[in-house]
């Protein structure tokens, strides 16, 4: 049977179709048109959807959707994500009337995690953390193939556990949120606070390599945090291997300078869990979502 699965962005909507082998057979990238609202949003997710159902001559498929943020156990109604236009909405109930049938929707580093757990750099592993380090910073937890969702469904979102509650104010309202030192805007802005310049989280890593005094204190602090925010999940979880995905993902120095900054933390007599970069690059997202439909 074919798999469908579509990633809501707050920019793009992506689709992709996958066949029997979980090969992929099709791709479409479309405008979310966040702006023009909520039930544009949902009528542009529709529209991608028939013409995906079209492509695969309406045969049998499943049907999986990544978006940003997730549902509230608890209301039903979609919380937490950054197309604000999603939140406090009967997401799943709207959808299901616009596309026509039932669905599985995941948040999306639940589904990048799944997709590299399955498809990509975690595959035969069978504990995965799945981390983003993109403009926000999320994660994802797989066990044996299946997305470990939770109790209260915010399983893996490491990006919202402080690890300074002096440190900077995050969107959310705590201070020292992991996302605030990790992700591509948190370097952007702490780089920002110690220089007054606004400059791109690659830039400012750039400067680093050229002894950049600024950039150097900026990109110090970050694998200093990157280890203790690592290693307070390793802790935890105990994962087989970590990937990382997101933009950030891309600096060679978290894979040795960042990996001894999480031995340094972790509360065992010897360290060896591999993290490692991504395999699928930004299509573990849409795939992800293909591979939980139902
Ligand atoms: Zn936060």
């Amino acid at each position: 049977m074919h798999r469908i699965g579509i990633d809501l962005g707050g920019t793009k909507i992506e689709g992709v179709i996958l066949d029997e082998n979980s090969a992929e057979i099709y791709r479409e990238r479309t405008p979310t048109e966040a702006e023009r609202g909520y039930r544009h949003i949902l009528s542009r997710i529709a529209m991608l959807y028939g013409r995906m159902q079209a492509r695969v001559a309406n045969a049998p498929h499943t049907l999986g959707i990544g978006t940003p943020g997730s549902i509230s156990p608890r209301t039903g109604l979609l919380r937490n994500s950054n197309t604000v236009a999603l939140n406090g909405q009967p997401f799943i109930a709207d959808l299901e009337q616009f596309v026509g049938r039932k669905f599985v929707i995941a948040n999306d580093a639940n589904c990048f995690a799944l997709a590299e757990a399955i498809l990509g750099a975690a595959r035969g592993y069978p504990t995965v953390f799945g981390v983003i380090m993109g403009t926000g910073t999320g994660g994802g937890i797989v066990f044996g193939g299946t997305v470990h969702t939770g109790r209260t469904a915010i399983a893996g979102e490491w990006g919202h556990t402080s690890i300074d509650p002096q440190g900077p104010l995050c969107y959310c309202g705590t201070r020292g949120c992991v996302e605030t030192y990790l992700s591509g805007s948190g370097i952007e802005n702490r780089f920002f606070e110690q220089t007054g310049r606004r400059s791109s989280a690659m830039q400012i890593f750039a400067a680093a390599s050229a002894h950049d005094p600024a950039a150097t204190a900026v990109i110090d602090a970050f694998y200093a945090h990157f280890g203790r925010a690592m290693a307070n999940v390793i802790n935890v979880v105990d994962p087989d291997i970590v990937v990382l995905g997101g933009g950030v993902s891309n600096v060679g120095g978290l894979y040795d300078r960042g990996v001894s900054a999480v031995r340094c933390c972790v509360f065992a007599d010897y360290f060896d869990t591999p993290i490692v970069k991504n395999q699928l690059g930004s299509s573990s997202g849409v795939i992800g979502a293909a591979l939980i439909g139902c």
